[in-house]
């Protein structure tokens, strides 16, 4: 196929998912691949000017309205936004302006993931809610717009007003939507936004109001009230609006990839779903010299974050066994960068989940990773399928021992039930000696399993006895006498670990990092945690009964119970080491800053770390910061951090401190 081809084929294909996307709020593909395939178009279409095509997507905004709403004009045209991808492309974009209008003021703010909205007020009263439409014409949503609560339907203001923002879903409200559609049978709505376009075209104005929506304003075309775009937001709160309150102003485009770094952080956190930053010309007066085009305004950019969904495809399924027999199949995949790593595996949760989203081996996917969240297989993309895909048949043996597998009534999960089974084993001694347990260096799972090969290791006890088994080490493969030392020494500071450590490395069920902290700290030694009845385990905060009861019946069992005497007998401690006050750390009551990739920790694990220590973690650099803790593709906040003499840490100096 030559260029001229590829481009009409473009255009089809991104009219068609344009078309899913805007009109049915139903998209087949994740925004990634759109992005991606509009990017090369428009490249295309760069290279062949004599291809230009009104039409075309490139010089469309959203797409055509075919909804049975009241056709609206826009008095001024409600646009797109251009975009970027990276911190480079940003600072390109800025440089365009700054070349020709020397130091600018930029406003940047996030970019809500919800569907544009204008919102027109006559004589101080709401008239009405138009969406964007095709950019210059919209869809009457008047009396769906008045069910959210938050937008005033009066304002202290008398001229005619449009405001513009986003109408979007929290969070919370696409759980609930989504949970209560799956209970009905009712598909569910890929993400919120589609979910909350969804709802804003309900002819029943119940629905919409059932659904939870809310606003946040952010674009005053008539520039009446201010000079400035901020002035104009600071006004529009005074008469009522919601205005994101993190909206900022700065002189210089690396302050805003700062703030854009800081937001990255924390986004996962914040109730509403962000895509990115938008980042605009703050002057009123340069806004209008720098002009625009047909589709978006050249005074403001979008930087978009690392897609958390892409599309990628389904080379095999397995099953993997977990500590309690859990069976979890997963999906190898093509491998395919998500929100700045690669993936190559993703997890299919269990049987219904794969037979519900119809996920078949050799199928194009969805995958998803947002934040610390293990890679799932979010969707199949039926109509990429050619034939040859297989539909997948859970296995009734463990793949690992051959035992039957059991699904336990009102469970999803499959389980292998043989305490033998060596997968188990391996697994529960690797949580065991995992950073958040027992913290033993150099017993991950690879090296478990050979131990456990060669007849080394059982049980948490035999981790204890490894010192007597020095030549048997040896003589394993890769295993040097450098190594083999590390590796007891690590085992012998292991015993010294506060008791939480070992609470959680014991891998009862439900007790992870946190309620062993909580356990801990709640019985200060493990007999009084072995001793505990289940009332007095249920009444604890953050326990309840259900984990109550599998730590209840966890020290009924006497083989659990004789191997905390074994490790007592081996010298482990069995007390809790309250670190929370005057921990003496180094980081006792400093600021500190994360940027970049750690390769051991993910930016939360660090965050706690610190937190623990009585540290103030920022998502800023500036003179009051104490310590900048670097990891890979580290960005501005490490310059900042240096130029500012700030103390930097890599990821092995950070370490060492801890
Ligand atoms: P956009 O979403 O990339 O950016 C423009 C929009 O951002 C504005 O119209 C506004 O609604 C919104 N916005 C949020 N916060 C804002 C703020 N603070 N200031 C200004 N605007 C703000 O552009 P678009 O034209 O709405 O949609 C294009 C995007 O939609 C594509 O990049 C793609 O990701 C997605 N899309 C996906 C598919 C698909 O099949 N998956 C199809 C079509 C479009």
């Amino acid at each position: 196929m030559n260029e001229k081809e590829r481009i009409l084929e473009l255009r089809t294909l991104l009219k068609r998912y344009s078309y899913e996307y805007y009109t049915l709020d139903r998209p087949s593909v994740p925004d990634s691949e759109y992005d991606m395939l509009f990017r090369e178009l428009q490249e295309l279409e760069e290279k062949h000017p004599e291809m230009y095509d009104p039409n075309s997507v490139t010089q469309r905004v959203g797409y055509e309205i075919l909804s049975e709403f009241k056709k609206i004009t826009h008095e001024r045209p409600m646009l797109s936004l251009g975009d970027v991808f990276s911190y480079d492309e940003l600072r390109d974009w800025s440089r365009k302006i700054t070349d020709v209008y020397g130091q600018v003021e930029y406003c940047a703010e996030y970019k809500i993931d919800g569907l544009a909205m204008s919102l027109i007020y006559e004589n101080g009263l709401f008239v009405q809610a138009v969406t964007r439409g095709d950019g210059l014409v919209g869809e009457d949503v008047t009396s769906n717009v008045k069910t959210i609560q938050s937008i005033p339907m009066a304002i202290p203001y008398n001229q005619r007003y449009d405001i513009r923002g986003e109408v979007y879903m929290p969070k919370s409200s696409f759980n609930r939507v989504n949970r209560e559609r799956r209970e009905n049978g009712e598909e569910e709505f890929a993400n919120p936004r589609n979910a909350a376009a969804g709802s804003i075209r309900q002819l029943d104005s119940r629905i919409c109001a059932s659904r939870g929506l809310d606003g946040f304003w952010y674009h005053v075309p008539d520039d009446v009230n201010s000079d400035t775009h901020y002035g104009s937001l600071e006004y529009a709160r005074r008469l009522g609006f919601i205005v994101n309150e993190n909206t900022r102003l700065f002189s210089d485009i690396e302050e805003v990839i700062g703030f854009i770094e800081e937001t990255a952080a924390i986004r996962h956190d914040l109730p509403y779903e962000i895509d990115g930053m938008v980042i605009k010309v703050n002057s009123y007066d340069l806004q209008r010299r720098i002009g625009f085009t047909s589709r978006i305004p050249k005074w403001a950019i979008a930087y978009k974050f690392p897609a958390e969904e892409v599309k990628t495809k389904v080379e095999d399924i397995f099953i993997t066994v977990g500590r309690t027999g859990k069976c979890t199949p997963n999906a190898r995949l093509t491998p395919v960068k998500v929100a700045g790593t690669t993936v190559g595996f993703a997890t299919l949760h269990n049987e219904d989940n794969i037979a519900d989203k119809d996920i078949r081996i050799g199928d194009s996917v969805v995958v998803r990773k947002a934040g610390d969240i293990i890679p799932e297989v979010v969707r199949s993309i039926k109509e990429e399928r050619d034939g040859s895909q297989v539909r997948f048949v859970f296995p009734d043996r463990c793949p690992v021992c051959g035992g039957k597998l059991y699904r336990f009534e009102d469970e999803a999960a499959h389980y292998c039930v043989n305490s033998e089974c060596k997968a188990r084993l391996v697994y529960s001694i690797a949580h065991f000696t995992e950073r958040n347990a027992m913290n033993i260096d150099g017993l991950g799972e690879k090296r478990v399993e050979a131990f456990l090969n060669e007849g080394l290791l059982s049980s948490f006890e035999d981790i204890y006895k490894l010192h007597n088994r020095r030549e048997d080490i040896l003589q394993m493969e890769k295993f040097g006498a450098k190594s083999y030392d590390n590796l007891i020494e690590a085992i012998e500071n292991s015993k010294a670990n506060s008791l939480e450590r070992l609470i959680n490395g014991l891998g009862i069920r439900q007790v992870g990092e946190k309620a062993a902290k909580v356990l801990a700290a709640h019985f200060k030694n493990m007999d009084s945690l072995m001793n505990a009845s289940f009332e007095e385990l249920s009444e604890i905060r953050d326990v309840g009964p259900v984990t109550a009861e599998y730590i209840h019946d966890f020290f009924k069992e006497d083989s659990n119970v004789e191997m905390i005497n074994q490790l007592k007998i081996l010298g482990v401690n069995m007390e809790y080491i309250d670190t929370s006050v005057a921990s003496g750390s180094i980081f006792e009551g400093k600021t500190v800053v994360l940027t970049g990739t750690l390769e051991n920790y993910s930016r939360s694990q660090a965050t706690a770390m610190l937190e623990d220590r009585g540290a103030h973690v920022a998502g800023s650099v500036s003179k009051k910061t104490d310590y900048v803790v670097y990891g890979a593709e580290a960005g501005s906040k490490l310059d900042k951090a240096r130029t500012l003499g700030v103390t930097t840490l890599d990821e092995s100096e950070f370490e060492k401190l801890l």
